[in-house]
């Protein structure tokens, strides 16, 4: 198994003192793993700098849930790659949420991959088929369709700061997890489609999260709801560590 990474997706939840106090409990349990997995949390953009020094030092990341693509300019209520460059190492871009309710399109996405890139962030691209598609048997066809149109002209020496988060979309904030086959079976296409770490996301919680990152290709997971309580995401990431070790 590579590293795992293990990423928490806060959404929009917490306040600036909620958070705070999140990151420093984080920090104290996940302390003993920190050679062996690779944690990173994704709070809301208000808060990214305060817990970013809190964990200063520490090896959890912070991350940021959505950027714009152009460095700077009249985009009012956005916030640039280029803002977060530095001091932020990792960017999700493509969540269903982003995609669904805000009307991301494949080639916005292709260009804030291009944006997170340039300034060196660590990307985190969501695809994910929803559930009328996984029912009419057209996951392959969705998944290359996002793939393909988010990495369009990047390099592949870039590429290398690239990961892929497999979330079907029936899966996220449902319960309804895909099975441990399902998952290997899109990470094994995804793989086939590109050489990229691919996270799972739809439900992980510390009760699931051994038989999915057992699979051979589930190189981590992307953790909504249960990233909420600092317990179950520091389950979750000692699950992973376990897993790196044996
Ligand atoms: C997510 O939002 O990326 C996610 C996977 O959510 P949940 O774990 O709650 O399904």
């Amino acid at each position: 198994m590579r590293k795992p990474l293990i990423a928490g997706n806060w959404k929009m939840h917490f306040t600036v003192p909620e958070g705070l106090e999140y990151a420093l409990q984080l920090r104290r349990d996940l302390e003993p793993y920190s050679a062996v997995v690779d944690a990173v949390i994704l709070p809301p953009a208000v808060m990214l700098w305060e817990i970013a020094n809190a964990l200063r030092g520490c090896a959890i990341e912070v991350g940021a849930q959505n950027a714009g693509w152009e460095d700077q300019g009249p985009f009012t209520g956005e916030i640039s790659p280029k803002m977060l460059a530095g001091w932020c190492h990792y960017l999700l871009i493509g969540h269903s949420e982003r995609r669904q309710l805000f009307n991301e399109t494949d080639e916005e996405l292709n260009r804030k991959l291009h944006a997170g890139l340039r300034h060196r962030l660590k990307v985190i691209l969501a695809v994910g088929e929803t559930l009328e598609e996984y029912e009419a048997g057209r996951t392959a066809e969705v998944i290359t369709r996002q793939l393909n149109a988010a990495v369009y002209g990047v390099e592949l020496r870039q590429a290398t700061e690239l990961s892929v988060a497999y979330e079907p979309v029936w899966a996220i904030g449902t319960g309804k997890t895909a099975t441990p086959e399902i998952a290997q079976e899109a990470h094994a296409f995804i793989k086939s489609l590109l050489d990229a770490p691919v996270l799972y996301g739809g439900s992980v919680k510390p009760e699931n999260a051994e038989e999915l990152l057992a699979q051979p290709d589930v190189d981590g997971a992307l953790v909504g709801g249960a990233s909420l309580e600092v317990e179950s995401f520091a389950a979750i990431c000692e699950t992973a560590a376990r897993l790196s070790r044996s």
